[in-house]
């Protein structure tokens, strides 16, 4: 019986990990150069973390997380998502015992149980970073500045950044007040869904997709912002254009979870359907006190890989080969085997396939591999210490001494 790979889980094969290799590499470059250092932390947790991070009401924990219980007892989730395992981990080392600013960044799995749809899986990958121990709005451009250095980097001309600020627990409890008064007065024209977040998260109703249209009048927060909210807004939107890093200001954007503050940020992409998001942030400086350590402020962004592979649409081309290792007889390919190590060696991306084969079937081979040479290995090549070096685009042979720094400095002159 054929077994198939789960609902929502995918492979991702070559011709594709090539691009998730640049974008990985390109991620990592960056982020080293502002200052940041890859944290790894385990794709479990408890789910009390996520519950208490995200909040018990959001959608993420109420119905997407994948929670099942240990033989002990104790409730596991699968990660659905990095802040609060990188938040948990910074907490639970002491890292800001040991320096005040703390720059982490991670790569990995993480897993929703969402419907899947395009650029959508339950098991998807996240480029994340977040700043602990910085409040200032300098580092919140900078944060900014960082995303957009990274999509010019891999050519993703489309991406365009939102912004709005979501306030602080001082000014948000009035905002929240008048936008739960305004939904609650069109109880009967919202639908199923805002009817429950009216009491529980009334933020939530902003960005219900059924009632977008019935609710373009609602209040929005950048109103109702205190001084201080106000100001740290305008420092990172000014410190923006003068960067001329372009950003659009979206006040209806409220973000999935709770324990966003002040800055908060999506990127959004053309050619990924209504879901266009790739990625988003913000501020959360009330997450780590909440998470039982001191009271440290964060900010981060956390990139989804699927949607930016689908947003960047470049097939990556196969690393080409250099080399393709033809011996012709069981003799021969002994020789080649250890000279194709030997070759290796010198980093030389390297095939050798059995001696059994034709000289005309190697070639073939070779072709279809896209290998610059061919270095052919017979008996008597063999018995006179050469081999014969084919270049496959110049259609020239030439025959060179049989060891390897001789092989190599042959082929790199031909290149
Ligand atoms: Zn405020
Ligand atoms: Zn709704």
């Amino acid at each position: 019986m054929k077994i198939n790979a789960v609902k929502g889980f995918r492979d991702v094969l070559p011709g594709e990990t090539e691009v998730w290799s640049r974008l990985e590499e390109a991620a990592r470059r960056l982020l080293i150069g502002y200052g940041y250092a890859e944290i790894r932390v385990p794709a479990v947790e408890r789910r009390e973390l996520f519950a208490r991070a995200a909040g018990e009401t959001t959608d993420i924990v109420e119905k997407q997380m994948y929670t099942f219980d240990d033989v002990d007892g104790t409730s596991l989730t699968l990660r659905p998502e990095g802040t609060a395992s990188v938040v948990r981990a910074y907490i639970e080392n002491g890292l800001h015992g040991r320096e005040p600013v703390s720059k982490l960044f991670y790569l990995g799995a993480m897993f929703r149980r969402e419907r899947p749809q395009k650029g959508r899986f339950r098991q998807f990958h996240q480029i994340g970073a977040e700043v602990l121990g910085r409040e200032d709005p300098l580092v919140d451009a900078e944060l900014l500045v960082l995303l957009a250095e990274y999509f010019a980097a891999l050519g993703l001309a489309t991406a365009r950044i939102e912004i709005n600020s979501l306030g602080c627990a001082a000014c948000r409890p009035a905002y929240r007040e008048e936008l739960r008064r305004y939904a609650e007065a069109r109880k009967q024209t919202l639908c199923a869904d805002c009817n429950r977040r009216i009491e529980r998260n009334p933020l939530r109703v902003l960005d219900c997709k059924l009632d977008a249209e019935r609710t373009l009048d609602a209040p929005v927060m950048v109103d109702f912002l205190c001084a201080a909210c106000g100001e740290h807004f305008r420092t990172v939107r000014a410190l923006l254009a003068a960067e001329s890093v372009a950003v659009t200001l979206n006040p209806r954007m409220v973000r999935g979870l709770d324990y966003y503050c002040r800055t908060a940020f999506e990127i959004v992409a053309e050619g990924l359907g209504a879901q266009n998001a790739i990625g988003g942030g913000g501020r959360y400086d009330g997450l780590v006190a909440s998470l039982g350590g001191p009271s440290v402020p964060g900010v981060g962004f956390a990139l989804g890989v699927e949607r930016l592979v689908l947003a960047l649409r470049v097939p990556e081309a196969a690393a080409p080969f250099d080399v393709f290792v033809a011996p012709l007889g069981d003799p021969a390919e002994a020789r080649a085997f250890r000279l194709a190590r030997e070759l290796r060696r010198e980093g030389l991306r390297l095939e050798i396939e059995p001696g059994r084969k034709s000289l005309k079937s190697h070639l073939r081979r070779a072709d279809k591999l896209g290998a610059a040479f061919v270095l052919i290995v017979g008996d008597e090549e063999l018995s006179r210490g050469t081999v014969v070096i084919r270049d496959m685009r110049g259609q020239r042979q030439l025959e060179a001494p049989l060891d390897a720094p001789s092989i190599v400095r042959a082929v790199r002159r031909a290149q």
